[in-house]
């Protein structure tokens, strides 16, 4: 069968979750056994987004393969729970540098190259490229940003093009405003992003309306009127208390059922236990039994989605758990200062302490370290907080009064975390951090890592410059810390622990691999150190004894 086409587009705004949308098409047809891959626009002229500040674009995610991607792929691996690759991110810069190329190579000799044929045919290209490599059933491609932007243009032309060539289902995205004065659903803005859209010469199969409460039978029959769609191809995505529910409340509304139609696929056996499977998990959050307070610090806080994937990965715990996970976002600048007040943070159950870069607020992130060490809190760090760890241990334990990240202060006497010989080297910053997927050794089997992971060689993702510096190794663990994870050649620290309570470091981002239905085993491990703690019943044991 040849490979057929969803194209998921955006009207009228940036953030109703048109990754959730995606990913949650994808979801549906996983569920029916069709094999889906999703396909990522970006119109910004960045080669990748490993160079953005996730201050103001959000996380960067990182896949298995070293690429760094829009944090949309972190949604999709999320739901679908399968590694994806960057050749399916394509983004602007990606177009043009290639296209600049190979114009310099004389590919294009006497011709005006221009964005209609030759970017938007570039673009077909490396679609029906994926499509011949990887056979996939149904290619659900989200196209970046808002109808009507100059930014995506192309891509949007690229796609009525597509529709030419091959079967494709349009799903558009809009908005449907309550306004609480007159207690009514207003379809104006939609009416208005449907006319740019078809101005772009393109004719949406499915409306998905995001609002704040289930669409009312009343305003579908007002929107089928001006799309000419039945207003069973009119769907709502409602606010609900967990993204995961939302391939449920597409279902509900037979998205599935007609897509299928729509792309005449073949008939497949829909899998009701992966469904139930997944209805159970989300259940889990919706119901949990308990609750806990878990702060998250970090230096981006009042920007969440620069922790996307932190956030997700105690979500899939809790749910694991069948636990709440309350986050409480901790901005580690607030605490800087040599006596900060922690009283935000003495009812917290278990603190995570994030991946970042540059110097702002790691005082603070190290000052908080302390306070969960002393205080046995389960804590677990993330690359940075992992970095931290060692350096509040270094610092505090072992009277290493200036120890420090060279990152931070070049003129530290104890570099306890430095930039190996090769990362001196680095000139370009695109691309050239110690990126993917890594193989790690546990070589402590008594220890909070290996109760984790329960093997010792583990994958983990990556994303930074900096490690451990072997010329501590030997003082820190005389004083107690635990090495407990290597790289496999062994030459570089992947996890250390302390020696009192729950504290694990990992060198990696656990959190880039955790999904719903195959939850980080690190943030597991945390939940459950976290309710034994909260239950008062057990202190959390000391592994060593
Ligand atoms: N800035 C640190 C490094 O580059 C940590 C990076 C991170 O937390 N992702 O090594």
């Amino acid at each position: 069968m040849s490979t057929k086409y969803v194209v998921v587009l955006g009207s009228l705004m940036s953030g109703l979750g048109k990754g959730v949308v995606t990913s949650s098409i994808l979801k549906l047809l996983d569920f029916h056994g069709y094999k889906v891959l999703p396909v990522k626009f970006d119109g910004y002229l960045n080669y990748d987004a490993g160079t953005m500040n996730p201050f103001q674009h959000g996380e960067v995610f990182v896949l298995d393969d070293k690429s760094e991607v829009d944090m949309d792929f972190g949604i999709y691996e999320r739901f679908l729970n399968k590694n994806l690759t960057g050749d399916l991110s394509i983004t602007g810069g990606k177009l043009f540098s290639a296209i600049t190329s190979k114009e310099r190579q004389g590919s294009y000799l006497g011709e005006d190259i221009q964005i209609i044929p030759h970017l938007t045919d570039d673009i077909i290209r490396r679609i029906e490229a994926i499509a011949r490599s990887r056979k996939p059933d149904v290619l659900v491609i989200e196209v970046g940003g808002t109808v009507g932007d100059i930014e995506n243009s192309y891509f949007i032309e690229a796609m009525r093009q597509l529709a030419l060539r091959h079967d494709v289902a349009f799903v558009n995205l809009t908005y449907i405003p309550n306004l609480a004065a007159v207690s009514e659903q207003k379809t104006k803005p939609a009416q208005i992003g449907l006319r740019l859209l078809l101005q772009a010469g393109i004719r949406p199969d499915f409306l998905i309306c995001r609002t704040s409460t289930k669409l009312l039978e009343a305003t579908k029959e007002k929107l089928a009127l001006f799309s000419n769609l039945k207003t069973d191809n009119i769907m709502d995505d409602p606010d609900l208390t967990t993204l995961y529910q939302l391939p449920l409340r597409l279902k509900e509304q037979g998205l599935d059922r007609l897509l299928i139609k729509k792309l005449d696929l073949p008939k497949k056996k829909e899998d009701m236990r992966k469904v139930s499977e997944w209805r159970n998990r989300v259940g889990r959050i919706i119901n949990p039994t308990g609750g806990l307070n878990v702060a998250v610090v970090g230096k981006y806080t009042s920007m969440r989605d620069s922790y996307a994937s932190v956030k997700e990965a105690l979500i899939h715990a809790g749910s694991a758990e069948n636990t709440q996970i309350n986050i409480r976002w901790v901005e580690s600048s607030d605490y800087e200062s040599k006596s900060p007040d922690y009283s935000k943070v003495d009812d917290i159950d278990a603190m995570v302490v994030t991946g970042g870069f540059g110097k702002r607020g790691i005082e603070g992130m190290i000052n908080l370290i302390r306070y969960a060490r002393e205080r046995r809190m389960p804590y677990l760090g993330l690359c940075l907080g992992m970095q931290l760890m060692a350096v509040e241990y270094a610092r505090n334990i072992c009277g290493m009064e200036d120890a420090n990240s060279s990152e931070f202060n070049g003129n530290s006497k104890y570099k306890v975390i430095d930039l190996l010989p090769w990362q001196k080297r680095v000139r370009n910053k695109g691309g050239t951090m110690r990126l993917g997927a890594q193989e790690c050794r546990i070589v402590e089997r008594k220890s909070y890592t290996f109760d984790a992971y329960k093997k010792n060689m583990i994958s983990e993702r990556h994303r930074h410059r900096y490690e451990f510096n072997n010329k501590y190794l030997k003082a820190l663990k005389s004083k107690g810390l635990r090495f407990t994870g290597f790289t496999r050649d062994r030459k570089l620290v992947e996890f250390i622990e302390w020696p009192q309570g729950f504290g694990i470091g990992t060198q990696s981002h656990p959190e880039l691999r955790s999904r719903l239905e195959s939850p980080a085993p690190t943030f597991v491990e945390l939940v459950r150190a976290a309710k034994k703690r909260h239950s008062g019943l057990m202190q959390v044991e000391n592994k060593l004894k």
